[in-house]
């Protein structure tokens, strides 16, 4: 339930309308809009909205029950976007915000070569997997502390932030002491343990969709996140599983615009594990900025063949180029800018 504050309504007023909700056993959210203000009612109490009261209450103009089970995270407690920023880089603004990198950072050479070719091209920030999860225990699962090392160089040498996979609550400190933004994987969407972790370190907060999780899910998962503290995330559609098999996954963009609806957080969309080849990532990517994604997440490798994971869905950096060019077209018709890498850090 939300508590719809009158245009104008008197701080004495908000602050009776959260006092009352606490009396009713419920945690008031106040979120203040550029009009009104919103007293968001947090909690399991089933409230029969009408026997309550509140509509009585002096500035109050309407209580809406809420048909969905989470809050923070909802459009109806918080009723303006949220901007995420990570560095320089703003998802949920005006721009589309471009994240661009190899699925795992393999060697320096790789991630430099990586980042600055993606940096080129238009990308403002750099993804790469330091702690990878793998379907097999036989797979390549990443340098580890060697590749977070890497990452910062790597950031240091271009200016991109980076955005990189957390794999437990345990190693949350450390990721966090490397990278800009935490990526929480796809496997680990409903590990809520890690999400409260992530929820307690102040670092803006990529959380992938589960590929067997419905948009329910998505967001509840999300409303951890925020429920331990922190604000900041974004959300990346990367595809679920259907009985479709041609391609890895399939990628959903109805999520796309049903976000924009449900809730105030950004949405990006990764096309790379979406589909999992290669020719099929530009046109998912124009599609995504088309359907209102806020940013992409893209996979790019110099020699995508040789890539230790996720080759057959990386783009070489050519083709990312290409890529970028085309998505300045589909921003432009759909009313949005893409977002320009900075200056280079200058050399020490
Ligand atoms: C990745 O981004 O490399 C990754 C492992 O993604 P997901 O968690 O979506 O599979
Ligand atoms: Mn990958």
């Amino acid at each position: 339930m939300v508590v719809v504050m009158r245009p104008g309504a008197l701080e004495e007023e908000i602050a009776a309308v959260a006092e009352r909700l606490r009396e009713l056993g419920f945690t008031p959210h106040v979120s203040r809009g550029r009009e009104r203000t919103i007293v968001g009612a947090i909690g399991d109490r089933p409230a029969d909205v009408a026997d309550l009261g509140l509509e009585t209450l002096p500035g109050v103009e309407r209580v809406v029950a809420v048909r969905h089970p989470f809050k923070r995270v909802s459009r109806a407690f918080h009723p303006e976007p949220t901007v995420v920023r990570v560095g320089g880089v703003a998802f949920g603004g005006d721009e589309v915000v471009v994240a661009a990198g190899p699925c795992s950072v393999e060697s320096r050479e790789q991630i430099l070569e990586t980042a600055r070719a993606a940096r080129e091209a238009g990308a403002v920030m750099l993804r790469g997997g330091a702690y990878k999860p793998r379907t097999s225990p036989y797979s390549f699962h990443g340098l580890e502390e060697e590749g977070l090392r890497l990452l910062a160089e790597a950031r240091e040498a271009t200016g991109l932030p980076v955005v990189t996979e957390v794999l437990s609550p345990e190693t949350v400190p450390l990721v966090a002491g490397y990278a800009d933004m935490l990526q929480v994987g796809a496997r680990n969407m409903q590990n809520y343990p890690l999400l409260q972790a992530v929820g307690r370190v102040g670092r803006p907060v990529l959380l992938k969709r589960g590929p067997g999780a419905t948009v329910e899910e998505w967001l509840l998962a999300a409303e951890y996140v925020l429920d331990a503290g922190n604000e900041e995330v974004v959300l990346c559609e990367r595809g679920i599983r259907t009985f479709e098999t041609a391609t890895r996954f399939t990628l959903d963009l109805n999520a796309v615009p049903l976000l924009k609806l449900w809730t105030h957080l950004p949405v990006v969309v990764d096309p790379s594990h979406g589909t999992g080849s290669a020719r099929l990532v530009a046109p998912m990517a124009l599609a995504a900025v088309a359907a209102g994604a806020d940013g992409l997440l893209v996979e790019v490798h110099p020699d995508p063949a040789r890539a230790l994971s996720d080759g057959a869905q990386s783009l070489t950096p050519g083709e990312f180029a290409g890529l970028m060019s085309g998505l300045r077209r589909v921003a432009r018709a759909v009313g949005r800018e893409v977002a320009q890498p900075g200056a280079l850090p200058s050399r020490r």
